[in-house]
Formats: structure tokens, C-alpha cells, sequence
């Protein structure tokens, strides 16, 4: 699939720049198809956050740009669209490090998620019941300031609030930062049947290669602004080379 547009999300060899000078997206190619979970994988700092909030239209207020290549969705180049308006056309972004509005409540900020839809009062609550029934921990948290709920909750809110705008391509960075495997395990088995259940197409950042292809049907493993792999997650996870160097081989071996 690497290299043929799909139709759905396709970045086409795509450059970023923060400043003038800082080059951190060299060569970026990737597609996502319809339906699919793909992981977007690499060691810390090799561009992953980069890539994902070029596809948003994020990299903006860090003074950050695509400065060469494309960025199609459902065929359309995003390059002009705000994060606002790709939100509307069914593309959402859950930033790194779980930005939850502390001072209000779990129901709260889920709920600020199903705002830019303007949709009516019952249409925002059968949302809400949605979110529910996909993470329940967060129903019997609903009164809790979100800023005393823990780690793995604030991720969870942090994706359902996404959930509340329909997406059909959630956008995740890095979601297992931080957290205790066993919640890490859950979110991803959330991921998986909202997936399976609901179509939403996930393009996933990580750091846990052995995590993500576990649960992904691809992957793209980047090296400083650059693809160095891919392929599907049963064959990147099959490969000597994964192993050793992603997968937590060498270093076990070590
Ligand atoms: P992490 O897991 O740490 O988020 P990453 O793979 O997502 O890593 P990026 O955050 O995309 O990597 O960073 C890619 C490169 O761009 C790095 O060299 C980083 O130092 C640089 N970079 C990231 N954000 C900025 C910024 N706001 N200004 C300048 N350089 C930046």
C-alpha cells in the first residue's frame, strides 16, 4: 500500500520546519486506508508529534510548517483547512500529554468535545451516553474535577472528548505516556473495538512499538524525519530488525 494514494489519508513526501531553521520532518510518506489502525512509530524525537500535527494543521503556533509535499484527505489537499474545519470533515487530534481543562468536571470536558458540531440537546446526550458506553470508568467519574482523576482517566477523557465530534480519523499521539501498562492495555482494547465496531480509522503515535503493532494493521517506524520501515504489523513485528532495535530485543539482550 506504501506509495499508492488511498483516497482516505495520504501524506505524500512531506517536508516540516520549525523556525528556519529546525528540519524535523525530512521525508514523509504515508497513507492510511479506511478502517484501519495504523502505528506511527520511533524513538523519541524522530517526528512523529511533527507529522501528525502537520496532517492537523497544528504546527502553526510552535512557529512549524510543511515545507514541501502534500497532505490529501478523502483525496482533497488539508493544507489550507484549520484544525476547526478538518475537525468538521471528520479528521480529529488528540494531543500528546492529555489536555484536559482541570477545573471542570469529566462530564464537562467531554462534553466541550461535542460543541462544534452545534448539534441539539439530545443529539449532544446520546453522544455523551456513546462516550459512556465506550469508556464506563468515565460515567461513574462524571462529577470529578478531571484534574484529580488519574493519568489514564484524563487520556480517556481526553479521547472521548475527541469521540464527541464523530470523527472518522482520531489522530493519537502517543497515548500510552506515562501511564501503567495494565490502563494502557485497556485504552488500546478501546481503540481496538471502536475500530471494529464503529469504523473510526485511527492514525496512532508511539513510542511502545510492541504495543502499537499489536494492535495495529500497519505501521511506519520514522528515524530522524525520515520512514525507515514499513509494512504491515505482522510483518514489521516478524523481522529480526524490529525486534532488536524497536521491539525491546537488543535491549533485553544487552
Ligand atoms: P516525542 O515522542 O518526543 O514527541 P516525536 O517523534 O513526536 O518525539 P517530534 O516532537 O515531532 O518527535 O520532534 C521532531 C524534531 O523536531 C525533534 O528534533 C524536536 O526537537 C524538533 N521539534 C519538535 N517540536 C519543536 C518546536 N516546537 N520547535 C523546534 N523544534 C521542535
Amino acid at each position: 500500500m506504501t506509495g499508492q494514494k488511498t483516497g482516505f489519508l495520504d501524506v505524500l513526501s512531506i517536508e516540516a520546519v520549525y523556525g528556519q531553521a529546525i528540519l524535523a520532518v525530512r521525508d514523509v510518506s504515508l497513507t492510511v486506508e479506511e478502517g484501519r489502525i495504523v502505528a506511527l512509530l520511533g524513538a523519541n524525537g524522530a517526528g512523529k508529534s511533527t507529522v501528525l500535527k502537520a496532517i492537523s494543521n497544528l504546527l502553526g503556533p510552535a512557529r512549524g510548517r510543511v515545507s514541501r509535499g502534500e497532505i490529501l484527505w478523502r483525496g482533497e489537499a488539508v493544507s489550507d483547512l484549520s484544525a476547526a474545519r478538518l475537525v468538521d470533515r471528520g479528521v480529529v487530534q488528540v494531543l500528546e500529554g492529555r489536555h484536559v481543562f482541570a477545573q471542570l468536571t469529566v462530564e464537562e470536558n467531554i462534553l466541550s468535545g461535542g460543541y462544534v458540531r452545534k448539534p441539539s440537546r439530545s443529539a449532544l446526550n446520546d453522544s455523551l451516553e456513546q462516550v459512556y458506553t465506550w469508556f464506563p470508568r468515565l460515567k461513574q467519574k462524571r462529577g470529578t474535577k478531571a484534574g484529580l482523576t488519574s493519568g489514564g482517566e484524563q487520556q480517556m477523557v481526553a479521547i472521548g472528548r475527541a469521540l464527541m465530534t464523530k470523527p472518522t480519523l482520531v489522530l493519537l499521539d502517543e497515548p500510552s505516556m506515562g501511564l501503567a501498562p495494565i490502563i494502557v492495555q485497556e485504552i488500546f482494547e478501546i481503540i481496538r473495538t471502536l475500530n471494529s465496531q464503529s469504523g473510526v480509522s485511527f492514525l496512532i503515535a508511539e513510542q511502545n512499538a510492541a504495543l502499537a503493532l499489536t494492535y495495529a494493521d500497519h505501521g511506519y517506524i520514522l528515524e530522524t524525519g525520515r520512514v525507515a520501515l514499513s509494512g504491515t504489523a505482522e510483518a514489521l513485528r516478524a523481522r529480526d530488525d524490529v525486534h532488536d532495535f524497536y521491539l525491546g530485543g537488543a535491549a533485553s539482550a544487552a
